[in-house]
């Protein structure tokens, strides 16, 4: 499979100049700016097929493209998947058989059942800890396979101190974070001693709304990598090139909307903060937060998510139903500001509260949001 894209050389770039830059056609006369979308589900072979692309499940040109970005941004080499959940169950295959796995206390749902199933099928043994409790992670971490991470965490916003658990962590467990929520612009693990990183490049990556698509990534030279890559081959775990398209392009503008994303959500943290009906407020750009000394030492902003805690179900839900602007959904990442009170779904973790809604900040205007929230909070007595 070819990774060798533009063969361009990323180091000397910050990051939001490679969100723009890589996985770009080589720039030669008359060629496209952006990679095309090339639909092929076989390509023409050679007698040793040994550097071709084979056949669509193994490989593809516009997949191709935004691997190189996705890994350049990361630092290191990217596989995309059909979804998040897909490289999320890709990234689980390398939990032995009978392994111990270390999983956050409160993380994305679809994870944590995920793992269950290994419970049920594997005998594999998990421990849940509180991704925020640094010494806790590593004292479960001690005779672990895999610990997996995830930070800031969906939807409680706990932080993990990554430099610090990154640099405790002996080689021989494989570290996962999942970097959904902080992108490659805000933490970069593998520079920390992850040793894979997760992306569902469905939410900021993507940042559209408009498609599925997940993302492993693995330090240069990783043997993880190539087994990964074999997986995925075999499986067909892939995404279409539509989609690797609209991700990418998606992901050329990746710095401009975070940086307008998340100075929406410091403003709309600070005033709903100062708001009667919100019992509680996790962002770590607030100087109240738990994790705000810690987020601004290891992350390079606060991100777009914000977690508040109203009375109980029945103020969450009428909130929901009286705002105009913000949009009612499960996901998040999107241009477009939505929210969540993710207790309505039946398996959600009982650690979240009833009253919890996941806000996710979108690039619209300040005074609109913080317009529609505060006519939707300010009636509820
Ligand atoms: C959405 C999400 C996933 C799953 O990704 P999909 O693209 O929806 O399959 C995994 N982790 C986190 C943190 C997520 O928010």
């Amino acid at each position: 499979m070819s990774h060798e894209h533009t063969g361009g050389r990323h180091d000397s770039v910050r990051p939001d100049t490679l969100a723009v830059t890589a996985g770009r056609p080589a720039k030669v006369v008359d060629a496209p700016f952006s990679q095309p979308v090339v639909f092929a589900s076989t390509y023409v072979g050679a007698p040793d097929p040994q550097h071709t692309l084979g056949y669509g499940r193994y490989g593809n040109p516009t997949w191709s493209a935004l691997e190189e970005a996705i890994g350049a941004l990361e630092g290191g080499q990217a596989l995309i998947y059909s979804s998040g959940m897909t490289a999320a169950y890709a990234a689980l295959e390398l939990l032995p058989r009978g392994g111990t796995i270390v999983l956050p206390g409160n993380c994305y749902l679809g994870v944590a059942s995920a793992v269950d199933e290994r419970v049920e099928s594997d005998g594999v043994t998990v421990r849940r800890v509180d991704v925020a409790d640094t010494a806790a992670v590593l004292a479960a971490a001690a005779d672990a396979d895999l610990v997996w991470l995830e930070s800031p965490t969906n939807p409680t916003m706990e932080v993990a101190d990554l430099p610090a658990l990154g640099a405790a962590l002996t080689d021989r467990v494989t570290l996962v974070v999942d970097n959904t929520f902080a992108t490659p612009l805000l933490q970069r693990p593998l520079e920390l001693g992850a040793h894979v990183v997760l992306h569902s490049a469905t939410k900021f990556i993507g940042g559209h709304s408009d498609a599925l698509l997940g993302a492993l990534v693995c330090r240069p030279g990783d043997p993880r990598f190539d087994r990964l890559l074999a997986s995925r081959s075999h499986r067909g775990g892939v995404p279409g090139p539509m989609e690797a398209y609209l991700v990418l392009r998606g992901l050329r503008t990746l710095a401009v909307r975070l940086d307008r994303a998340q100075a929406n959500a410091q403003v709309l943290a600070e005033r709903l903060s100062a708001h009667r009906a919100v019992r509680a407020i996790r962002y770590p750009g607030l100087p109240t937060d738990p994790a705000h000394e810690l987020a601004g030492r290891t992350m390079a902003g606060y991100g777009a998510m914000i977690a508040i805690e109203l009375a109980d179900a029945a103020k969450a839900d009428a909130t929901v139903e009286r705002l105009r602007l913000w949009v009612h959904a499960t996901s998040l990442g999107g241009v477009e500001s939505s929210l969540e009170r993710r207790r309505r779904w039946a398996g959600e973790l009982p650690s979240v509260p009833e009253g919890l809604l996941r806000l996710s900040v979108g690039i619209e205007n300040v005074e609109d949001l913080w317009a529609d929230l505060a006519q939707a909070l300010d009636g509820l007595d």
